[in-house]
């Protein structure tokens, strides 16, 4: 089946009442509540664009079947299949303005991952690696949005997932069933989870020998019974009004905990069962990592050229880019988005050719961006709050326009190079962006949506291939043996 519509992903969401709580009450259908309303149009533009003649080429290509189905799902062989899955990325992404983090194409990269590296799978054993390539090619088919829930919830950290202060308090498998195995406990952060077809589970490294029972990758339609979504409080509810807070009011991504109440997991629909090493292993060895940064570069990528672009807007509205250190701040933002850009490319032109014939993006550069963007990130959002300052805050509301006082407001509110009106909104998009809290979640979404950081920093530097440096650094201390040369 080819790649789908809006109206297709409408019609599979009202299909799948799911168990969603929001606000304590349980929605029968997420289609027809306010929270979900604007979040479900936006990812129906997404799929429409896959059926609009200037994208279609783009977003969509032929596999294996005959059919059209997504870029994203597409396994590369060449570097010309990195280039195309490039482009289509940077669609969905402009699109969204790279605030739509988990748009369809992030998991359907993983998904990707995962067939091309179903070898990885079989240690476990062969039924293992014929489920994941089935799966990808059932998604595929019917170009389902996935969510996924990778991590433990926030209880005792200082704790492995075993040894909770309650037993199964972390997801885990209960007991077993000739139909599949049965999981209780909890897992977050499920971003898209209450307006998603189907939920991936998987670990990140890091379960100790012991905890087979937390040794589990699996997917599930979101309406499986006992899977139950208790959702964060939305930022809109429907009722922000876009000429308020433009940004808040049309890219919410709903978050949610997903709870496994008893629930069954059918064996065709388990990719790895109780095996601690392999869990621990999936994430390396499978090129994850490669698949997915490749994505989540190029979009964060977008998020930082949106991010400036606003930036520089406002200090030229009321020309605070005449001052020194204000360029300098300006610079800095430029040389991050010249900085990204390189290393995408770099990691595209040096690809990786698995024994398989499928290429990847080159690993080296894409960790950096995947640890040094959770930096980047925030640090646009601050420079952008100090050339903003008061500023930010100081806005009419849009009413004020249409007002008695509107002469008041259109003279106070001028900016050197824009009109009252044109000035007031460039300020709403940066507060919306850099102070509300839809601002906060998308500034907290690029630190940790890849993973803690500080400990992603430090793997790399354990990983990374030392000796370049290493050996300059011990050529130079021979100096202090060697004879100085005179110029005699
Ligand atoms: C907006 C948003 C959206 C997200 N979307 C998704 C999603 O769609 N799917 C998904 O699966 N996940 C998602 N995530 C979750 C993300 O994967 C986690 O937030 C991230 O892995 C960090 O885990 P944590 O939040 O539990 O923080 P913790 O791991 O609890 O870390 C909290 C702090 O304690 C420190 N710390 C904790 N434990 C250790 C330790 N053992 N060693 C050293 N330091 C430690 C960390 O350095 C950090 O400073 C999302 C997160 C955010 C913020």
């Amino acid at each position: 089946m080819p790649a789908r519509t809006g109206a297709q992903y409408l019609e599979g969401l009202r299909a799948h009442p799911r168990d969603v709580w929001l606000g304590g009450r349980r929605l029968e259908d997420v289609t027809a509540h306010p929270a979900f309303r604007r979040p479900i149009a936006r990812l129906a533009r997404l799929y429409d664009l896959q059926h609009d003649p200037a994208h279609a080429g783009t977003l969509t290509c032929v596999d294996e079947t005959g059919d059209r189905t997504g870029t994203a799902f597409l396994i590369p062989r060449t570097y010309d299949d990195l280039v195309a899955r490039h482009r289509a990325f940077r669609v969905w992404a402009e699109d969204t303005f790279g605030l739509m983090g988990r748009s369809p194409d992030f998991l359907n990269c993983t998904l990707a991952a995962f067939a091309d590296a179903a070898d990885v799978f079989a240690r476990g054993g062969q039924r293992y690696a014929d489920h994941i390539r089935r799966y990808y090619e059932y998604v595929r088919a019917h170009d389902l949005l996935l969510t996924h829930a990778l991590i433990p919830p926030q209880n005792d950290r200082s704790r492995t997932s075993g040894d909770q202060q309650a037993p199964f308090l972390h997801m885990g498998i209960v007991r077993e069933t000739s139909d599949g195995p049965v999981l209780r406990g909890a897992r977050m952060l499920a971003t898209l989870g209450p307006i998603a077809d189907e939920v991936l589970v998987y670990s990140l490294p890091g379960l100790r020998p012991g905890e087979e029972a937390h040794a589990i990758v699996f997917a599930l339609p979101i309406d499986t019974p006992g899977l139950r979504q208790i959702c964060r409080p939305p930022y809109d509810r429907g009722d922000l009004d876009p000429a308020e807070h433009p940004l808040a009011s049309h890219f919410e991504e709903c978050d949610s905990l997903i709870v496994f109440d008893d629930v069954l997991v059918p064996w065709e629909r388990v990719f790895l069962y109780r095996d601690v090493d392999l869990c621990n292993a999936l994430y390396p060895d499978s090129n994850l990592r490669q698949y997915t940064g490749h994505q989540t570069a190029v979009r964060g990528l977008v998020k930082l050229e949106f991010a400036v672009g606003v930036l520089m807007q406002i200090a030229q509205a009321v020309k605070t880019d005449v001052h020194l250190h204000v360029q300098d701040l300006l610079g800095e933002c430029v040389n991050d988005i010249e900085i990204v850009k390189s290393c995408i490319a770099r990691s595209e032109f040096e690809y990786e050719t698995t024994p398989r014939g499928t290429v990847r993006p080159a690993f080296e550069p894409l960790i950096t961006l995947r640890t040094w963007l959770p930096r980047v990130y925030p640090r646009i959002i601050e420079i952008l709050q100090i050339v903003g300052a008061g500023g930010l805050l100081m806005v009419p509301s849009a009413a004020d326009f249409d007002s008695p006082i509107a002469e008041d407001v259109r003279k106070y509110y001028q900016g050197a190079a824009a009109p009252a009106l044109a000035r007031t909104r460039l300020y709403k998009l940066a507060w919306d962006l850099a102070g509300d809290a839809f601002g906060m979640r998308q500034l907290q979404y690029e630190r940790y949506y890849n993973g803690d950081p500080v400990r992603t920093t430090a793997g790399h530097y354990q990983s990374y291939d030392k000796s370049t440096c290493l050996d300059l650094a011990q050529r130079a201390l021979q100096l202090f043996d060697a004879p100085a040369v005179t110029g005699d």
